[in-house]
């Protein structure tokens, strides 16, 4: 499998050489040069394995020869043994909808099914092919927590996060600076998620540096993030089809910078018994705009109870662009030229049935919270009460899978706004509080961000 650029501005490259890059150099993401399809005899087959081996069934075809199977095997299985639930992701029904709590990993979010194996890929490929890497990391919260545990300790690999000061929540901050080991930076901006990001872009963008200092990407532009986010869709389906016995479900995500949903899309194209996704969004909802009025422009960021969704810029569009323009890569640079001057692009299409789009605000998410721990005694954490708000209003005869992105307690701010007690607890996060901690506070600026780097490295 050869992946290509959105913006076709680059020479094919292989899965392993995908993985290092991050963002291509034109500027664009990468994407595989065709999505396999799965045959219905594969999906029957697939149903009965574990985890951990679907994982290694479903990707299979995107790594191609440039991992023996044996030694990928083993690094799947080893990401996903960090998890505190034997089947890795458990999926349960609660009330009318299920829920695939994709939150057992060390960091107790969803980034850890896909930063678990990164973390242990970059290891193999370093110690395999030789080399150094420097992750260079924007987080709204939960990549850089669990992007910090996915590489902590490794040999070869020094990572650098930035996070918007004062707006993760404390428990998401101590996630990330308490973490003692030395190849661990974190980097408090004086911004938004969004400055973090466009400093991010412009840093990758100095392909010197980028070359000089081996940076590498863990955010959700990594194609390997989103390859290993593929996996719990075809899971989750086949766990509720079992209980069901249903020909096909709807999925609801709740969405920030598109990666996870877009695992989805890639999902659904390959074969998985998924019928629609629902794209939910917090107030900052420039993608659910964007699929009910196919208009995709820029307002303010503004803070809610789901942090990890405050994003209006999302990096992982332009790959569902790619797609819903039939693979014109001209086009895409079209577009993303008219969004970067006029912070808007807009598509004269009938829209992509594929998707329901709709928004939850924070009056929404509390209501939510609130229903189901008083009807089912489930504790949904405010990124998940979004998918649920947003899925309740798209019930049909076909079941509805809500993914569950985060543990409640790494949010016990919002729970204890919703409930009027402090319910949500997790022994990992209550032990964080008592341990020292370590970070830098510098302005949102290429130029700084780079000068630190190079002080350490
Ligand atoms: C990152 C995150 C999201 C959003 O995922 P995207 O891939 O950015 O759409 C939702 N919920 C939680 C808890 C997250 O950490």
């Amino acid at each position: 499998m050869k992946y290509i650029s959105t913006r076709g501005g680059i020479e094919a490259v292989n899965f392993t050489q995908a993985v290092m890059m991050g963002l291509a150099d034109d500027g664009g993401l990468l994407i595989p040069e065709q999505i396999p399809s799965v045959s219905e005899a594969e999906l029957s087959s697939w149903r009965k394995l574990s985890y951990p081996q679907l994982a290694v069934e479903v990707m299979k075809p995107f790594i191609g020869s440039t991992i023996p199977e044996s030694d990928f095997r083993d690094l799947v299985k080893r990401s996903y043994s960090t998890f505190d639930a034997s089947e890795v992701i458990p999926v349960k029904q609660v009330g009318d909808i299920f829920i695939s709590e994709l939150f057992h990993g060390p960091t107790l979010a969803f980034k850890d099914v896909a930063l678990q194996l990164l973390g242990n890929l970059f290891e193999y490929l370093l110690k395999r092919d030789g080399g150094k890497l420097n992750i260079l990391g924007a987080t709204s919260g939960d990549t850089g927590s669990a992007a910090i545990h996915g590489v902590r300790g490794k040999k070869g690999i020094d990572i650098f996060i930035m996070f918007p000061d004062g707006r993760v929540s404390p428990l998401q901050e101590r996630q990330m600076t308490t973490v003692p080991d030395k190849n661990v930076h974190c980097i408090a901006v004086k911004g938004t998620f969004d400055d973090g990001q466009r400093v991010l872009k412009d840093v990758f963008n100095d392909l010197d540096f980028k070359r000089k200092y081996y940076l590498g990407a863990v955010n959700s532009v990594n194609w390997a993030r989103v390859l290993a986010q593929i996996v719990y869709y075809f899971w989750s389906a086949f766990r509720v089809q079992e209980q069901t016995k249903a020909k096909r479900v709807q999925v609801s995500v709740p969405t920030g910078n598109f990666g996870d949903i877009f695992a989805g899309y890639v999902a659904l194209r390959m074969g998985a018994p998924i019928q629609r996704l629902i794209l939910a969004t917090n107030e900052n909802d420039i993608l659910s705009r964007f699929f009910n009025t196919g208009v995709y422009s820029r307002g303010q960021v503004c803070p809610t109870l789901s942090p990890s969704m405050d994003i209006q810029v999302a990096s992982n569009f332009e790959r569902y662009l790619y797609y819903r323009v039939g693979k014109d890569s001209k086009k895409v640079r079209d577009l993303m030229a008219e969004f970067a001057s006029t912070k808007s692009l807009s598509l004269s299409d009938s829209g992509d049935p594929t998707f329901a789009a709709g928004r939850g605000d924070t009056e929404s998410t509390l209501a939510t919270i609130r229903k189901y721990h008083r009807e089912y005694g489930y504790i949904l954490d405010p990124h998940t009460a979004v998918g649920v708000a947003v899925a309740e209003k798209f019930l049909c005869d076909i079941p509805t899978i809500c993914l569950s992105t985060a543990h409640p307690a790494k949010f016990s701010a919002a729970i204890t706004q919703a409930l009027g007690a402090d319910l949500a607890h997790h022994p990992t996060l209550d032990a964080l509080v008592s341990l020292p901690t370590r970070r830098v506070t510098l302005d949102p600026k290429p130029e700084i961000i780079k000068e630190y780097m190079e002080s350490i490295l």
